[in-house]
């Protein structure tokens, strides 16, 4: 059996009529750029998501990048994230010429741990970035009130997290801005590059649609530096198609996760399942376990024909571009622990009940031949 971390035929071949159909009206009314599309999936997006607006940008990095510009963010200043996330987080801080400063993980849900915050806060400190990490809310209860006492901004990474809640509150509506990327692989998947940004402030909202258009407005009148970062039509009447499907996907991922953790029950003594925070609703863009042994389970599972993934086999503070910032293996133990343990399972809204108990047979074929 071949079995791929993704597998998107499927559901296109659901869609292909529709999305054909989206893209023929896209391309008989030549309007390519900031059309309607892009204004519907705005307007859908922030009206799922309980805020005002939204902004279509050219992708997830450009979110994260655009909303700390928006925020008064400067060179020099310091933003507080995660070293156990994707690069583009800490990569948005660090192309502003601001400062990353990391937060070691809480380790049974791979997202910052409130707790530790605090004593990195310092009068350069200016926003912090929670990662909803694979589908899962970060604590925002704690993390607000540190930002309120300290007058910090916060800017939300969503990228893997859409339709993901917070104590019945869907993310995204908790920080300053939020943002989502549609990379093709994540939970609402674009045939492309593209993102979007959320808030529900009328200022920043304004601020973020001149940033994403070269600064200008009126246009050829430019106040501020911005940037060619637009959602394109193409893209955002694909993502028109797709939308409407988001709660059904995340809730059949959910469904293949409580599948997994059923299969994997019996090899507790190796195998951690994922941990499901109370009052959380998880979207599993992600199924991550920690596991003994990681790498020859990896290599195991591949000649079985069984693909898995590693987010992400070297945390930021370790990253050779963040060399200069000072930081050296040790400084963040829960993330380098995990960064060596854990280990993503297949997972799609399609994947079928065989394919699971496969991947699961051969994992514990792997145990009992390794004990
Ligand atoms: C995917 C992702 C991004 C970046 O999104 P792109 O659309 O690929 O630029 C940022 N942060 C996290 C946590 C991600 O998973």
């Amino acid at each position: 059996m071949n079995i791929p971390m993704l597998d998107l035929s499927e559901q296109y071949q659901h869609l292909k009529g529709e999305i054909y159909e989206a893209l023929e009206q896209v391309m008989s009314s030549s309007r390519f750029i900031l059309g309607e599309n892009v204004k519907k999936l705005e307007k859908d997006i922030a009206k799922y998501s309980h805020v005002a607006h939204g902004i279509g940008v050219a992708n997830g990095s450009d979110a994260l990048h655009i909303s700390l510009l928006a925020c008064g963010i400067q060179p020099g200043d310091e933003v507080i994230t995660t070293p156990f996330t994707f690069f583009a987080t800490a990569g948005s801080i660090a192309r502003i010429g601001a400062k990353p400063v990391f937060v070691d993980i809480d380790p049974k849900t791979f997202n910052i741990n409130p707790g530790l915050i605090e004593e990195k806060i310092t009068d350069k400190t200016k926003a912090i970035i929670p990662v909803h990490l694979y589908g899962q809310a970060a604590d925002m209860d704690p993390i607000l009130e540190i930002a309120k006492k300290y007058h910090l901004a916060i800017v939300e990474d969503a990228a893997q997290a859409i339709g993901a809640e917070y104590k019945g509150r869907k993310i995204g509506q908790f920080g300053d801005t939020a943002c989502f990327s549609f990379f093709p692989t994540k939970n609402l998947g674009a045939f492309g590059d593209a993102g979007m940004i959320i808030t529900n402030n009328d200022e920043l909202a304004e601020k973020m649609r001149v940033i994403r258009v070269h600064g200008s407005k009126p246009k050829y009148y430019h106040h501020v530096l911005g940037y060619n970062s637009r959602l394109d039509e193409m893209q955002a009447a694909i993502l028109n198609v797709k939308f409407p499907h988001i709660d059904e996907w995340n809730e059949l991922r959910r469904k293949k996760a409580a599948y997994y953790n059923e299969l994997l029950a019996e090899l507790d003594d190796v195998v951690v399942t994922p941990y499901e925070e109370e009052n959380r609703y998880h979207i599993y863009h992600q199924y991550t376990i920690r596991v003994k042994d990681r790498d020859a389970l990896q290599t195991y599972l591949k000649e079985q024909g069984i693909s898995t993934m590693i987010y992400y086999p070297l945390p930021l503070h370790l990253q050779p571009v963040f060399a200069d910032l000072g930081y050296k293996e040790g400084d963040f133990p829960e993330s380098e622990k995990a960064a060596k343990e854990v280990l993503s399972l297949p997972m799609y809204p399609e994947l079928k009940q065989e394919q699971q108990e496969y991947v699961v047979a051969k994992i514990k074929e792997f145990y009992r031949k390794s004990s």
